[in-house]
């Protein structure tokens, strides 16, 4: 989670580009923002509480080529001005941002103490400063030999990494070096090539608007850089490591909100062409990972949240269409199944940003046992992206809100192409999906917004609100919870039809709003009685189905879309749920305790 930000080169206004380009990282954390701008010999630092989005760049007026900057969710001590990063050593010499948790920082904090270190915070990361400071006291001559003071400082940024233990990103600065260094362990960083300068940031859409051309940092790799040149090298050995540039297909238009007042809105209207996208896949390739599956001993799907949810449905997808079965865990449990891989099993992991934390774990130790992993993923050149046997590029675009709309109907897309193929019926599943696709360009209309919008109305006093499925709407009734949760802040629930009378059905009170799922198929019929069992304790009934039932208080057309029902369902609740957060007074875009791209444990 959180933003870092970092600029160095020829432009003298490195402060407001560290503004901007925050700005757009908001998504990764939004409580409290910092920049440390570099003039001369001296540090300027300005952190605050609450969003950056209101902070003005041209505040940041103050000439300067060199600049770092963080926008925070705070892992270790509260939202406070304190805790706010940029954070400095002893002597103010030295700015770090970090992202990320220094597992190690309480034994270290006790050993800096000793040598004389105070704390101005509550956080891991203020002992990043005081560690480097402390290691730039010792020059390694064995290993080092440079004399200038920017040598040292990434020397000894170096040694302060390989005390650390954790999964961290972070930048730091010295008053006496115009050296911009960087180290990654476990968290993302990217380093964008321009003429003038280099930028480093969490994600590209932070300096997109500058350069399409990035460098990746791996997992225990750094960079120092004076504008001019930049230096990658491997954290454990020192040595220099060689990177090639990477031209980026992202445009700057697609990471903006332009007509819509949030990106939620907006990236859920991007449907009405991104599932075209997303199963824009070479054919062979999908061919060639359907036979990994069917000769794979084992096949497990892992995912987090919304993206665990598309792994759910492709159980159902892979079992009802071509016989084939699974295992899905939620990746931060998957650990505990370790024992069930093999070097001939296959692990798909299913992430939007190819970040995730558990993901990766769960990667590690499908690798550890030799078994071969395919990706899933929104986003080009993540390290999931980059580590894995096969990636699948869902090609959604940017996703900026926090709650994930287009990536999930893309990763259920992708998904459903390759239990097709599985079946031997690629054709069939990408006319299936492209047919898909237009329906729901002519569902995605002024007039259907506005029904949501209405209801939406109806319903934003209730404080419960229940969402019923079966078969592959079952994923869509746990996803339909999630959305609703985490912008309107309702509590919403999602079971399976049947499970019902087993327990949750003693929620129902008179006037309890209830969505229940379906499509027209074999399992209606279920679905249906189910709906008269919550309407005969008083339910309000919204029906979100191709046709319209009697038991339905409100019905949301839906149209009949056969196997990729799943995927033109969840839109309509993704509408409702941006309209019930609204309408409480919530912003969509940066719900409570959340950020996107969960980089931490
Ligand atoms: N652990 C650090 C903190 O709580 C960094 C959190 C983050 O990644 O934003 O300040």
């Amino acid at each position: 989670m959180c933003g870092i930000f970092g600029y160095v080169g020829r432009r003298v206004d490195a402060g407001s580009l560290a503004i901007d380009g925050l700005k757009s990282l908001e998504y990764r954390g939004y409580d409290s923002w910092g920049v440390a701008c570099k003039t001369g010999n001296t540090l300027t630092i300005q952190k605050e509480t609450g969003k950056i989005s209101a902070v003005d760049p041209a505040d940041f007026g103050t000439a300067c080529s060199i600049a770092i900057g963080h926008t925070r969710w705070a892992t270790h001590g509260g939202v406070t001005k304190e805790n706010a990063h940029p954070h400095l050593n002893e002597t103010s010499t030295i700015a770090v941002v970090h992202n990320g948790i220094v597992e190690n920082y309480e034994e270290l904090k006790e050993d800096l103490k000793r040598k004389g270190h105070t704390f101005r915070s509550d956080t891991d990361s203020e002992i990043l400063p005081h560690l480097i400071e402390e290691e730039l006291k010792t020059r390694d001559a064995n290993t080092e030999k440079s004399e200038s003071v920017s040598g040292d400082f990434t020397a000894a940024v170096r040694r302060a990494c390989l005390r650390l233990s954790g999964r961290y990103a972070f930048l730091a600065l010295h008053t006496e070096s115009q050296t911009l260094v960087a180290a990654r362990e476990g968290s993302p960083l990217i380093i964008g090539v321009d003429t003038d300068g280099y930028f480093i940031a969490s994600d590209i859409p932070a300096f997109l608007a500058h350069t399409r051309t990035v460098q990746y940092l791996d997992d225990g790799e750094m960079i120092a850089t004076d504008g001019k040149t930049i230096l990658f090298l491997d954290i454990r050995t020192g040595h220099e490591v060689r990177k090639r540039e990477i031209e980026i297909s992202w445009s700057v238009k697609q990471t903006q909100k332009g007509e819509y007042r949030h990106f939620m809105l907006k990236e859920i209207m991007d449907q009405k062409d991104s599932i075209a996208r997303a199963i824009n896949q070479d054919e062979e390739e999908i061919r060639t990972i359907a036979q990994a599956i069917k000769h794979a001993q084992g096949t497990f799907l892992v995912g987090c949240g919304t993206a665990g949810k598309a792994c759910v449905a492709a159980e159902y997808f892979f079992s009802v269409l071509a016989g084939h079965h699974v295992n899905y865990a939620p990746a931060s449990e998957f650990k505990l199944f370790h024992h069930f891989l093999k070097p001939e099993s296959l692990l798909i992991v299913v992430t939007q940003s190819g970040e995730t934390a558990d993901v990766l774990e769960a990667m590690k130790i499908a690798k550890a046992k030799g078994s071969k992993v395919l990706s899933i993923v929104n986003v080009q050149g993540s390290t999931v992206a980059r580590e894995s046997d096969y990636t699948l590029l869902i090609n959604a675009g940017p996703e900026r809100a926090v709650a994930s709309t287009k990536a999930l109907t893309g990763q259920m897309a992708v998904l459903l192409l390759i239990a097709y193929a599985l079946a031997d019926k690629l054709q069939e599943g990408k006319l299936l999906l492209l047919e898909t696709s237009e329906m729901i360009n002519d569902m995605l209309n002024p007039r259907y917004v506005e029904h949501l919008e209405a209801l939406a109305d109806t319903i934003k006093r209730h404080e419960n609100l229940y969402i019923i499925g079966k078969s592959w709407n079952y994923p869509m009734a746990l996803e339909s919870a999630i959305k609703i949760q985490e912008v309107s802040y309702i509590h919403a629930e999602g079971f399976a039809g049947g499970e019902l009378k087993h327990g949750p059905i003693a929620l129902i009170e008179k006037g309890t709003p209830c969505i229940v799922l379906t499509g027209k198929d074999e399992v209606t019929a279920d679905i249906l009685s189910n709906a008269r069992e919550l309407s005969a304790r008083g339910a309000f009934i919204i029906g979100v189905s191709p046709e319209r039932k009697e038991v339905f208080d409100e019905w949301i057309k839906v149209p009949d879309a056969g196997a990729a029902q799943a995927i033109v369902n969840i839109i309509p609740i993704q509408i409702l749920a941006y309209f019930l957060a609204v309408k409480r007074g919530k912003d969509p875009d940066m719900p409570r305790n959340l950020a996107k791209s969960v980089t931490v444990k």
